[in-house]
Parts: structure tokens; C-alpha cells; sequence
């Protein structure tokens, strides 16, 4: 072979190449018109390099914001700098249906991008070209990671029963608060609750129903709190709950309500109606205290003495110190 039929040969296994590659190449004039349209592209799109030549690109996918990618490529035509698009800022510059099995999940194809300047023989950007990764692989395993994060950081802070947090959880946002009102003069209130003479309800319904109720009562405290109160479920059939930036008046009032209408409850289980109470104890926080566990003594104090003086009632709880 001569050495000009080794070049042909050359340039004609690189556009075999370049036309058969896993990735997508797309040449544009200055113009934003199409000039190259290789087989990748073909075969996202439906559209053949002879339906897509010199056609201007934001006519033909109308997806694609204009302003964005010619912030991105003017540079590129300007500077003759290399431009890069990732999944995470958008992700995709084609819409592509996604049609991979195992990441089915995804509808469309994530994209990563490279545009890379193209200059004729004096060195003049005359066109670009858009390499387009199809990332969606990676993409969704990441969605996935970060979601199942999110749900496991939410499971490790709710109590499973009432979906309420839990008490590690719960006692970690005493902590923090606790900390806050040591800094400024702000006012909270700790509400304890025990539910009335729970262990009949064991004994008398089951088990079962026993959790039936807690969770009836779970359900009560959500329906009588504000959205900024906080929440938990601190022991079997015990329930604490913060009222931030409540003072020891208005937490009598929030309490009572939920007392109330616990008492009016009428839970069903199995077509039996069941009906319990609750005990109270309320404690605002005291600048004297020096750490959160004497604010529960406190509030916990105040739930004893509802219970001593015969259950279904409130105590605040008012230190002599
Ligand atoms: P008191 O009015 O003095 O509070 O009487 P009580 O019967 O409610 O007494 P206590 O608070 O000591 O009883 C708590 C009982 O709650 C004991 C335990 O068997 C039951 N318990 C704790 N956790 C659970 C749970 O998750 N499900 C059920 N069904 N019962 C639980
Ligand atoms: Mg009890
Ligand atoms: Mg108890």
C-alpha cells in the first residue's frame, strides 16, 4: 500500500470509529447549525445526520435552554477554552428516553458533556463539538444512595410504633435547645405525658391493642402540637415534648387541650371502643438548671404529682430554688 492509501485507510477507519463510539458527537457551526451527527446521536434520537444537517439546534430540541448552553460555548468560540456540563447542574442537554435495563428506573438519560473548541488551519474557532457522556449509570446509583441516606438518617431518629423520634433523638434536640436558652434569654416549656393505668389495657385487650392505643395517643399529641414542638416518645407509654419559645401559661393551655381531648378518645380495636387517660407534668426551663436532665426531674416531678393526686390532670411543676 502507498503512504497517501495508508492515510485514506486511516481517516476511514477513524470515521468508522467515530460514527460506531458509545459516546455522542455533535459538530456545530458558529451558527449554532449541525454539521456532524454521529451514530450515538442517531440512535438517541431518531434522527438521521441527513435530517439534522445545517439545522439550527434549538429549533430542533426545543428542550435545550438556549441561554444556558450559549453561556456555556460562547466562551468556548471566544476563548478557544474547553466548556463542561455535569448531570448534577442539568441533567441532560438531549432529552434521550432512557432504555438501559438495569437502570430502568431513570426516565431519561443522564448526561455529562465536554464542548471543545474546532479551529480551521490559521487557528480561528470556526466550529464546536459537543461530546455527550450518557452518565445515567452513575447518576442513579447516586440518586439512590443519597435517598436511601436520607430515609436511613430518618429512620435512625423515629420511633417505629409511633413515628414520632425516638428518644435518643429527641433528648439530642433537648440538648441543643437546652444550649440555646443558656445563651439567650428565650423562654421553653417541657411537657411529660404517661398514659393512665396502662398496664390494664395490656391485660385486659392484649398486647396489640396496648400498641393501638400508644399510637392513638402518638396521634393526639401531633394533632395538638404546633409544628416548631418537638416530639417524642421517651419510654413504652411515656411522650415528651418541647415547646420551644412557649412560656409555662401558654404550655397550661397547649397541655389541657391534649388532656382533653385524650380523654374524649374513643379508640377503636377490634370493634371494642377503649378509653384512656393521660398524666402531665409541665416545667419551664429555670436558668438555674446547669444541664437538660434536671429539666426533665423537673418536668417528670410535676407528671408524678398528677399521677399522686389521682391521674387524668396537669401539674406544673414550680421549683423553690
Ligand atoms: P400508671 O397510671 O401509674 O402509669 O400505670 P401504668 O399501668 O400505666 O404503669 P406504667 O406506666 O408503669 O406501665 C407501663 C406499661 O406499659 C408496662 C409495659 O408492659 C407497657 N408497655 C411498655 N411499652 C409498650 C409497648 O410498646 N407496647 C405495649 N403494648 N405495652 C408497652
Ligand atoms: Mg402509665
Ligand atoms: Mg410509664
Amino acid at each position: 500500500m502507498s503512504q497517501a492509501q495508508v492515510d485514506v485507510a486511516e481517516v476511514h477507519w477513524l470515521m468508522e470509529m467515530l460514527q460506531t463510539v458509545d459516546v455522542g458527537l455533535v459538530v456545530l457551526n458558529c451558527d449554532y447549525r449541525i454539521q456532524v451527527w454521529n451514530g450515538f446521536m442517531e440512535n438517541h434520537s431518531g434522527l438521521t445526520p441527513r435530517q439534522v444537517r445545517d439545522r439550527y439546534l434549538f429549533d430542533l430540541f426545543s428542550e435545550i435552554d438556549e441561554d444556558w448552553l450559549r453561556r456555556k460555548c460562547d466562551p468556548v468560540i471566544l476563548l478557544k477554552n474547553r466548556a463542561f456540563t455535569i448531570w448534577e447542574q442539568r441533567p441532560y442537554i438531549f432529552k434521550f428516553k432512557n432504555y438501559r435495563p438495569i437502570t430502568g428506573s431513570a426516565e431519561y438519560m443522564y448526561q455529562n458533556s465536554t464542548i471543545i473548541p474546532l479551529s480551521d488551519a490559521r487557528g480561528q474557532v470556526t466550529h464546536l463539538c459537543i461530546i455527550i457522556y450518557d452518565v445515567t449509570d452513575v447518576a442513579v446509583s447516586r440518586t439512590e444512595l443519597e435517598s436511601m441516606n436520607g430515609r436511613l438518617r430518618q429512620l435512625s431518629k423515629t420511633d417505629f410504633l409511633t413515628q414520632l423520634f425516638n428518644r435518643g433523638h429527641w433528648e439530642e434536640s433537648l440538648i441543643q435547645e437546652f444550649r440555646r436558652l443558656k445563651r439567650y434569654n428565650h423562654k421553653s416549656t417541657l411537657l411529660m405525658c404517661d398514659i393512665d393505668h396502662f398496664k390494664r389495657i395490656n391485660d385486659t385487650f392484649g398486647h396489640a391493642a396496648g400498641d393501638v392505643v400508644i399510637q392513638a395517643i402518638a396521634d393526639a399529641v401531633r394533632k395538638n402540637l404546633r409544628s416548631t414542638d418537638i416530639a417524642g416518645r421517651y419510654g413504652g407509654e411515656e411522650y415528651a415534648v418541647l415547646l420551644v419559645d412557649t412560656d409555662l401559661e401558654q404550655a397550661k393551655v397547649l397541655a389541657e387541650r391534649l388532656r382533653q381531648s385524650v380523654e374524649a378518645l374513643q379508640i377503636n380495636y377490634n370493634d371494642q371502643l377503649l378509653k384512656v387517660t393521660l398524666s402531665l407534668g409541665l416545667a419551664g426551663y429555670q436558668a438555674y438548671m446547669t444541664e437538660h436532665r434536671q429539666w426533665i426531674e423537673a418536668a417528670d416531678k410535676g407528671l408524678y404529682q398528677s399521677k399522686a393526686a389521682g391521674r387524668n390532670q396537669l401539674t406544673c411543676y414550680i421549683d423553690s430554688v
